[in-house]
């Protein structure tokens, strides 16, 4: 399947894709931009440092990334990004102008998936770019597949334990609080007792949608956390601000009208939520936020249900 196909081919649209160029000589900067202009974003970087920074915020799809650097090298910039859970699918692909066997075999033990040799040929750059491309989006589209609640379509716990750890280190890194969300059906049991398992399955698709609407922000996740449990992932919200958007869906869910006699708190549907906030630390793990939404939530039934308690972590 060539790139085209395998783009056309995916269940959401991807962007341009963005192709990142490392080199300190602006004359291969160029070279290479000429190669990938106008049918790549082109993203440039004249240093490591530089390159890093862009591969944080900007997530390339790939990267040209040049050896011989003043600074740090390629090499080590290749370590870098290897090492962060962020940036750790990012393709390299190096440059270089030393054929020496070594270099190649280095390069490869740490993470580079191909070698381009300069002077570089427009024809093979682009090929091998193209290629690699393609594995990167099929290997994206695969681990997407497997991320997902098969039946809510929300991000499965597996996701969640992934996506809670790199908020954690972003919002440790930006100094900001990370606020989560974690609500419940109330009286579930006695209502697939009450209704059966198909109309429950509904209630769950219903109730996810009306998640997913509501917690949107592009750094935002909602993942199905257990049977009837949800939980949101707000970076950069404090407990206020998750705190009224777990009053919205709380809200949202009863709009829904869902009927639910078997109910001790309405007539319809409800939930309950525990919201736990924190400006992560180096001392310590998402381990106690995690904990700290549970029991607030736990709060929220045994207080009566129908109803959203929070807490701060300081
Ligand atoms: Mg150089």
């Amino acid at each position: 399947m060539n790139l085209e196909q395998l783009l056309a081919s995916f269940p959401h649209p991807v962007g341009p894709l963005r192709i990142l160029i490392v080199d300190d000589q602006a004359v291969n900067i160029r070279a290479l931009h000429e190669v990938f202009r106008g049918r790549f974003e082109v993203l440039m970087a004249t240093n490591g440092e530089q390159a890093i920074a862009l591969c944080r915020e900007q997530r390339p799809d790939i990267i040209l990334l040049d050896v011989v650097m003043p600074g740090i090298s390629g090499h080590e910039v290749c370590r870098r990004l290897k090492a962060d859970p962020e940036t750790r699918n990012i393709p390299v692909i190096f440059v270089t102008s030393q054929s020496q066997e070594g270099d190649e075999a280095l390069g490869l033990e740490i993470g580079a998936v191909d070698f381009i040799s300069k002077p570089i040929n427009p024809v093979i750059v682009s090929a091998r770019v193209r290629t690699h491309l393609a594995l990167k989006l099929q290997s994206d589209l695969l681990r997407s597949i497997a991320m997902i609640d098969g039946l809510t379509k929300v991000a499965n716990r597996r996701k969640f334990d992934e996506e809670l750890d790199l908020n954690w280190r972003y919002c440790l890194r930006e100094r900001r609080p990370l606020s989560l969300v974690l609500l419940d059906l109330d009286y579930f049991k006695q209502f697939n007792d009450r209704y059966g398992h198909q109309e429950g399955d509904h209630c769950l698709i219903s109730v996810a949608e009306v998640l997913s609407d509501s917690v949107r922000r592009p750094r935002d996740l909602v993942a199905r956390y257990g049977g009837e449990e949800f939980v949101g992932i707000l970076p950069d919200t404090d407990c206020r601000g998750a705190t009224s958007r777990a009053e919205v869906i709380r809200a949202a869910v009863k709009a829904l009208k869902i009927e639910h006699l078997g109910s001790a708190v309405g007539k319809v549907v409800t939930i309950s939520a525990g919201v736990a906030t924190q400006i992560p630390d180096f001392g310590s793990t998402h381990q106690a936020l995690l904990a700290a939404v549970d029991q607030q939530l736990y709060r929220a039934k045994h207080d009566g249900r129908d109803r959203v308690c929070a807490t701060e972590i300081t």
